[in-house]
Order: C-alpha cells, then sequence, then structure tokens
C-alpha cells in the first residue's frame, strides 16, 4: 500500500462540499494550461500511449512514442509485426513483454469489434484486453467522455491532504469524488491536481506558502496569519 496522507488533513478548514468549488475555481486560475502530459495525435495514438505510461513517467512514453508512432500509424500496423518486435519497440517503457501482448490483443479487437475505432465509453474500452479502469477513465475523458475521476498517485494524495477523501483505494477514492466534483468538471479536476503536485504540493515538501488552496486545506503547513503577515 502506498504511503497515506490522510492523517496530515487536520485543520478545520469547513465541509468539502463547500470547499469544492473555491477548490477548482482557484486551481484553474493557477494551472490554466494543465493537460495531459502525452503526445498523441488521435484516438488510437491515445489509447497506445496511456496502455505504455503505466509504471513509467509520461517523458519516457513520449521519448519512445516519438519514433514508435511513425513505424506503427494504424491498428492493422501493430498486428503485422511478430511479437518479439513490438516488444522490443516499446522495450524502454519497462514491463514490455506484457504491454506488447496488451497492445496487439487490444488492437485486434479494435479491429474486430469496433470497425478499428477507439470506443468512447468506460464499459467498452474495458473489453480491450490489458485496459484496466484507469486507462480507460483517461482514454474517455481525453476523448471528451469522462464517466469518472481518474486517480493517480497526485490525485490521491492531494485528494487526502485537501480532505476531500479519507479512503486509500483509488476505486473507493474515486467514489468520494466523482460525489463531490461537478460533473462537466471530472475530466480536468484531474489534471488540476496532477499539475499542482507536480509543481506545488510535493510529496516529501509540499509549499504550502506558495500555495493558493492554503485557507481551503487542512493540511496546510503554515497558519494563515503568516502569510497574512508576511510582507
Ligand atoms: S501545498 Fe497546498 S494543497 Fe498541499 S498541503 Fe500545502 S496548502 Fe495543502
Amino acid at each position: 500500500m502506498p504511503r497515506s496522507f490522510v492523517h496530515e488533513a487536520r485543520r478545520p478548514v469547513g465541509r468539502r462540499r463547500d470547499r469544492i468549488k473555491p477548490i477548482i475555481e482557484r486551481l484553474a486560475v493557477e494551472h490554466a494550461d494543465a493537460k495531459i502530459a502525452l503526445d498523441f495525435r488521435n484516438p488510437v495514438e491515445l489509447l497506445i500511449s496511456v496502455m505504455l505510461s503505466a509504471q513509467t513517467t509520461d517523458v519516457n512514453v513520449n521519448r519512445v512514442t516519438a519514433t514508435l508512432f511513425v513505424k506503427y500509424r494504424r491498428p492493422e500496423d501493430y498486428l503485422a509485426v511478430p511479437r518479439e518486435e513490438l516488444e522490443q519497440d516499446v522495450y524502454a517503457t519497462g514491463f514490455f513483454r506484457q504491454k506488447a501482448k496488451s497492445i496487439q490483443g487490444s488492437m485486434r479487437v479494435l479491429l474486430e469489434e469496433f470497425d478499428g475505432e477507439v470506443p468512447r465509453t468506460v464499459d467498452e474500452l474495458l473489453r480491450l484486453p490489458g485496459v484496466a479502469r484507469k486507462t480507460a477513465n483517461v482514454v474517455a475523458a481525453e476523448l471528451g467522455n469522462p464517466q469518472g475521476v481518474v486517480v493517480d498517485t497526485h490525485v490521491r494524495r492531494l485528494s487526502q491532504r485537501l480532505g476531500l477523501t479519507r479512503k486509500e483505494d483509488p476505486v473507493k477514492i474515486e467514489r468520494d469524488l466523482a460525489k463531490l466534483v461537478p460533473r462537466p468538471d471530472w475530466g480536468r479536476f484531474p489534471h488540476l491536481l496532477i499539475w499542482h503536485g507536480r509543481q506545488v504540493c510535493d510529496a516529501r515538501r509540499p509549499r504550502c506558502e506558495d500555495c493558493v488552496l492554503i485557507d481551503l486545506c487542512p493540511s496546510s503547513r503554515v497558519e494563515i496569519d503568516e502569510v497574512v503577515a508576511s510582507p
């Protein structure tokens, strides 16, 4: 089980239902450019990129797909090579055997059941081999049809620190956030938390003194009086 941040949320800052709107509004201003960090030009490339991003960084995936997407342009292309060749082409993303198997399996189902088009719903996406709930949620959201709130390591940490959930399990955290976050914001909310997590609310050293959520966060390490009093 990854480290928990639930215990950090101790300061009384009001009900989460009352805080969620200003939290989203402030983060939207602060991180106006927040978006998915993967490079892709079409739904198939999006799906492949998200599948490759498991257990590695987006930067690493982009490095691999820069050449991968030149060689493989259509779902058929992934099936036209031996598994070993695709394994070599995705090797640098780690877990290359499993990823190559999942990609070929998904491309096959895409062609056989979806006319080669990436489906838009989470339920349909989950029918693709190797596509788990998180991948399906990310892809559906990027295709303009968010059906859940994507929970990654940043979303988990910030949701816990902001007192939006007291759960540890990503599926239960997603359930809490889906009840709390207005549906039109389901797509952008994870990006806002991920951006904020990377730039301000670091796991080890959150920069609370620079955070726009200081008065809305039960985990803030800086007293609001200190910020007001500082020059
Ligand atoms: S950086 Fe912001 S969100 Fe993170 S713990 Fe500090 S006040 Fe809360």
